[in-house]
């Protein structure tokens, strides 16, 4: 894979790496490029043709966006990470818990119709190469699965429902029992999503990850109130819950970035910024 470091900042030490091709900037993890098995990106808003609130790499075709900027900014960014868009497989975002297993049948569900996609999933897995397993993000958390032994990759789309259905613990459970991964092969990646800097929920929320995580549902938070309010730090809810399955702690690598914080990267849904990012994975 040809790409270039263009920064060396304190992602690296969280174990991602800051990457630019043909103006495209990504984030990729070192932990993954390092097998040589895939290849993977996690998108930027920079390097696409878009304008306004989707200015500039907007990846989902979800929105009000022009399709045919939407199309050459996909283009561009399979281009840049060198997937070719025919191998794309994407789903329909619900905020549940199915997790797919995918399959060549599925190779390029929703490359270049919408109406194509895979309904109501927010995970998918593979141990099949050449599928690149595609989803959309603001603000929610992008999660990325790599078993180097076995061979299988997945992806899992959580924001707060997600988490506490535990998605990214559930999809490290399906690649053990689908593919007989062990835990201890098992690599994890949580890409750039809301910060518990900047993601504010209410009461409603809190209860919900209070029933999720009974044992340690206050430290999920910062400033909790006895007003109902408090920041939801999904970093380390995803973190956890893989950690309570048995992955090793070793294995999880957090790009620790906030959509809403770094805006001159990314977008972010709470500050009304309408583009999505992309996280993909594909077995070469
Ligand atoms: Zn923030």
């Amino acid at each position: 894979m040809i790409y270039k470091i263009i920064q060396e900042d304190y992602t690296l030490d969280r174990g991602f790496v800051k990457n630019e091709q043909s103006g495209i900037v990504y984030y990729t993890v070192f932990a993954f490029d390092k097998t040589g098995l895939i290849k993977h990106a996690f998108s930027t808003r920079l390097g696409g043709v878009s304008s306004c609130a989707y200015e500039s790499l907007n990846l989902s075709v979800l929105t009000s966006d022009k399709l045919e900027n939407v199309w050459e900014n996909r283009k561009r960014f399979l281009n840049a990470v060198g997937i070719e868009q025919d191998r794309v497989v994407g789903a329909h975002q619900v905020h549940h818990d199915t997790i797919y297993q995918v399959t060549t049948k599925d190779k390029g569900a929703g490359a270049y119709d919408p109406q194509t996609v895979i309904p109501d999933t927010d995970a998918l897995m593979t141990n099949e190469t050449g599928l690149a397993l595609t989803a959309f993000f603001a603000d929610c958390v992008p999660v990325l699965f790599l078993d180097p032994v076995k061979k299988v990759i997945a992806l899992a789309h959580a924001g707060w429902k997600g988490t506490v259905a535990k998605i990214a613990a559930k999809t490290a459970e399906a690649m053990m029992q689908t593919y007989g991964c062990a835990k201890n092969d098992i690599l994890v990646a949580i890409g750039p999503s809301i910060g518990p800097c900047h993601y504010e929920v209410d009461k409603p929320v809190i209860e919900k990850v209070r029933e999720a995580f009974p044992d340690y549902w206050t430290e999920l938070f910062a400033g909790l109130n006895d007003e109902g309010h408090g920041y939801l730090n999904l970093w380390e809810a995803n973190f956890r819950q893989l950690r309570d399955d048995g992955i090793p702690a070793g294995n999880i690598s957090t790009a620790g970035l906030c959509t809403n914080c770094n805006q001159d990267l990314f977008f972010s849904h709470r500050r009304g910024m309408a583009g999505r990012q992309a996280a993909v994975i594909m077995l070469v």
